[in-house]
């Protein structure tokens, strides 16, 4: 196992326990999922994926595809006529207000219905099935695999939709929705009812983080710039009613949806899905908001924290023979985040000597640990020394201490001579 899984299950295994929420049933096909389905996945920017929990289960992207087809539009007509057609203000409504501009009927926020109905009729083609048909092949761009409808969702939905059709012809008389109510409305429902796993979800949400670029498939998804504006409307409108508190204690770009499926990308660090059916008062996925919460303080992810300017971490990765004996040296400098901390614990695997050896992680030059690396780092060396590896770590300060209980497993030492000569010695 790997230190970023051990983190996820760790999470999951804290989260799984909470039974708050309810599943939603305004739609019926809906409330047959089942409250205990809860994955997590993650997939950063070098394409690695990493799961835990349930993450195979199929469930209908609901609100999660209003970014996707938001950037959509906003390839098709640039950003300044996707916002003279749809706002981009934090409503501060629950997802099915009538939340319209008072003279012109503009919606306000492309993250709820109304404006997600109004961006559904902005993407280009010739008609219903060719609008669909474009809609569904950029989720699955994003997503990295061909995605399908759930058709029993979707007769659910379209039999039970008479609120967003309602909305729908509300902008149309008022003049900001210029297509047919009917036919929008029925496009919105079938894009609703793209069926993902939560893997999906997490590549979908680390292409956002990737510049609009899928690291799985290397493929450009969306222009950079238009993942920018993408990210910077997740991040003030994704969470419905609760998109400000978010901002304040996740801090993440994010968006989720009513059969439980959270997206959240890290800028250049990663993208996060999360599926859990019970809702909040919000509509927010009650176990998702708290993993993100969690995992947003242990890695310090909140947008606004200020690591200082990132150089290269990981400044030496070499392996070596001394006195006859196979020695493994990782050198980082600088504070372990998320992404410093993945690129180490990449190293560390490369240079692992292929027999039990010897292996030192140079930590001297390193300022900071955050408590999510930390405990990482932990487990890469217990894991080492399971693996019949004999390990040292050079650093100023213990960052890296043992697990609750457990020995510690691995030698510490100022500097990175004394590191190497007691490979030599021990
Ligand atoms: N299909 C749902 C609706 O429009 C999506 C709502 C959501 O996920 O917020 O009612």
């Amino acid at each position: 196992m790997d230190p970023v899984t051990d983190s996820l299950n760790e999470v999951h295994r804290r989260l799984s326990g909470l039974r708050d929420g309810q599943v939603a049933d305004y739609i019926p096909q809906l409330a047959t999922a089942d409250p205990d389905d809860f994955g997590i996945a993650l997939v950063s920017m070098a394409g690695h994926t990493y799961r835990a929990g349930r993450t195979d289960t199929p469930f209908t992207v609901q609100s999660v595809s209003k970014p996707f087809v938001y950037a959509l539009a906003l390839s098709d007509l640039g950003p300044a006529e996707v916002l003279r057609r749809v706002g981009a203000e934090p409503s501060g409504n629950p997802f099915n207000a009538i939340s319209l501009e008072r003279d012109t009927g503009r919606p306000a926020n492309p993250m709820i219905n109304a404006g997600a109905i109004a961006t559904t009729a902005l993407v280009r083609a010739d008609g219903p099935a060719e609008r669909f048909r474009r809609i569904l092949a950029c989720l699955s761009a994003f997503a990295g695999r061909p995605l399908d409808v759930d058709e029993d969702v979707y007769a659910s939905e379209a039999a039970t939709g008479d609120r967003n059709r309602a909305l729908a012809y509300l902008m149309h008389s008022a003049g900001s929705l210029r297509a047919d109510p009917e036919e929008t409305a029925d496009t919105y429902f079938r894009q609703c009812s793209v069926r993902v796993t939560v893997v999906d979800l997490a590549v979908m949400a680390a292409t956002l983080a990737n510049g609009g670029r899928n690291p799985v498939t290397g493929v450009q998804a969306v222009a950079e710039p238009d993942a920018v504006r993408v990210l910077a409307v997740m991040a003030t409108c994704g969470m419905y009613d609760g998109a400000g508190e978010w901002l304040l204690d996740v801090g993440l770009p994010a968006k989720s949806g009513v059969s439980g499926g959270l997206i959240a990308a890290s800028p250049a660090r990663f993208g996060i899905a999360v599926h859990s059916p019970p809702l909040d008062g919000s509509g927010n996925p009650v176990r998702a908001v708290a993993a993100l919460g969690e995992m947003s303080e242990r890695f310090g992810l909140h947008i606004m924290h200020g690591p200082g300017l990132r150089a290269t971490t990981v400044t030496g990765a070499e392996r070596f023979e001394r006195d006859g004996r196979a020695i493994g040296v990782v050198t980082a400098q600088g504070i372990l985040e998320f992404t410093e901390f993945e690129a180490l614990v990449h190293a560390v695997g490369e240079v692992t000597p292929s027999a039990p050896g010897w292996m030192v992680v140079d930590l001297t030059a390193v300022t900071g640990v955050l408590p999510g690396p930390a405990a990482g780092l932990a487990a890469v060396l217990d894991d080492l020394a399971d693996r019949g590896h004999r390990a040292a770590v050079a650093a100023q300060e213990t960052f890296i201490e043992a697990g609750e209980g457990r020995p510690r497993t691995w030698e510490m030492f100022r500097t990175r001579e004394e590191a190497l000569s007691w490979c030599t010695r021990a």
